[in-house]
């Protein structure tokens, strides 16, 4: 498989906001879920942020309070136990 255009980590952590907010261009959104299905890491990213929005209800980026850091933190220990 070669992909002609494929993103690096660090591009889909620059997008992934736009990606949550469903304001990527198409062609952007076609190579970040690409790059999510094969990238382990940034699955992991993607659902933390998902977790994060869940949790706070905004897009991290400013504060986090520390109670709603503490519940990231217990659902986040969730993932190594499956
Ligand atoms: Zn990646």
């Amino acid at each position: 498989m070669s992909a002609v255009e494929e993103l690096s980590c660090q591009e889909l952590v620059e997008l992934v906001t736009d990606y949550l907010e469903h304001a990527l261009e198409p062609g952007d959104l076609r190579r970040s879920e690409e790059h999510i299905a094969a990238c382990g890491k940034c699955t992991v990213y993607l659902r933390q942020m998902r977790q994060t929005i869940m949790v706070t209800g905004a897009l991290p980026g400013g504060e986090i309070s520390a109670e709603a850091e503490q519940q990231l933190l217990q659902v986040f220990s969730g993932w190594s136990s499956t």
